[in-house]
């Protein structure tokens, strides 16, 4: 197991990139610690699978280095890196049994035939195929294609990292879950530094004890899931995670005075003179439904979704969400909200400002 060091990192597809737009990976510098369980998030086409492969080397970064536990190995080969990295979609010998395929890693290791048999029994039970071992690979579903890949990913204990690009795409619902918790009992078993790429919110989530957000080429924030939630430093990891995203308001700011079309509010801190494009962002979770004090608006709909009720509403013609308790009553009457000031970020030009506590 390593600590991953990612040096000055940037990669473009083009042989002679002219700008920031022509690279896949903008510049990155960061330190996977040893030993964590990371999930690498953003939507399709961010750049994440550029980013796996980089560190798998099975691609070649056109600028930076990467380092393991300190050693230089950006042109290190994937076996020499000694990683294990799972796709999204099934890689199996078809003409092997489902055994002899889980047993490929170690075999190709050289490791002791007594242990192979044992380990491989031990991975056929977590990826629910011990009754299947001794069948061929060939014939079988993609969905049992696939949790043999991953069962070969996560055979080898000695590995430096395991690496996942979104490894569950081809699997049923329902197996899915069992096979993300199989994996994070494996994390907390072996104590891997595991890289998961989804681009599902709730597979990071659930998986990770840190989540790194991705949007065009670039890292946004990384957190833990509750980091993520209180305190998005981009305005698209606040829309991103979340469920509503977080709301995000044009606003005028000044000092400890925040300005939404003429009304107004007050901030929990504050702030100097700001330059660029404004905005404040508080989430469903943080906005009350009120009658009498705070900004006017017009409830569209009311969803009720089991847990609690999500209230959409216009807010000066943009919609605004409003999560309530499922016991609240929404009354006609109900036209303004009001927002926990504590909870109310302030963004510049799409990034989070500071301010200064009061
Ligand atoms: P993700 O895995 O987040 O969906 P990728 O890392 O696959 O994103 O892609 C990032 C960007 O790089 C996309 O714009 C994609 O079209 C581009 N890209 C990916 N692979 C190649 C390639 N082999 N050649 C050229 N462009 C590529
Ligand atoms: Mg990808």
């Amino acid at each position: 197991m390593a600590k991953i060091t990612l040096d000055n990192l940037a990669h473009s597809y083009y042989p002679n990139p002219k700008g920031e737009d022509d690279f896949a990976l903008k510049e990155l510098n960061h330190d996977w610690t040893d030993g964590e369980a990371y999930a690498l998030l953003g939507s399709s086409g961010c750049g994440k699978s550029t980013l796996l492969n980089i560190i798998s080397g099975l691609l070649h970064p056109s600028q930076g280095r990467i380092l393991f536990d300190g050693h230089d190995v950006t042109h290190a080969t994937t076996a020499n890196r000694n990683i294990a990295q799972v796709f999204q979609f099934p890689v199996v010998y078809d003409t092997m049994t489902v055994r002899d395929n889980l047993a490929f890693p170690l075999k190709n290791r050289g490791a002791d035939p007594k242990y192979i048999a044992e380990r491989v029994q031990q991975i056929g039970r977590m990826i629910g195929m011990e009754a299947e071992l001794d069948n061929r690979a060939r014939g079988l579903t993609a969905d049992a294609k696939q949790k043999i890949s991953l069962g070969r990913g996560m055979v080898r204990e000695d590995v430096n990292a395991l690496l996942f690009d979104e490894p569950l795409t081809v699997i049923d619902p329902h197996m899915k879950w069992e096979l993300r918790t199989q994996l994070k009992s494996l994390h907390h078993e072996f104590g891997h530094t595991m890289i998961y790429v989804t681009h599902d919110q709730t597979e990071a989530l659930t998986f990770a004890d840190k989540v790194v957000v991705m949007y065009d080429g670039r890292v946004v924030q990384i957190g833990t899931p509750q980091e993520l939630f209180e305190r998005p430093e981009h305005t698209f990891v606040g829309y991103f995670i979340g469920s509503p995203g977080m709301n995000v308001i044009p606003a005028e700011v000044s000092g400890k005075m925040a300005n939404v079309h003429g009304a107004s509010l007050t901030l929990d801190r504050g702030y100097a003179a700001l330059d660029g494009k404004v905005e404040i962002g508080v989430r469903p979770e943080f906005v009350s439904l009120t009658q009498g004090e705070g900004l006017p608006v017009n409830v569209r709909r009311v969803e009720d979704v089991g847990r609690h009720k999500i209230v959409r509403a216009d807010l000066f013609g943009s919609e605004i969400n409003i999560v309530a308790s499922e016991d609240q009553v929404i009354s006609p009457d109900m036209n303004r909200v009001t927002f926990d000031p504590k909870h109310v970020n302030v963004y510049v030009n799409d990034w989070i400002e500071e301010g200064e506590a009061a």
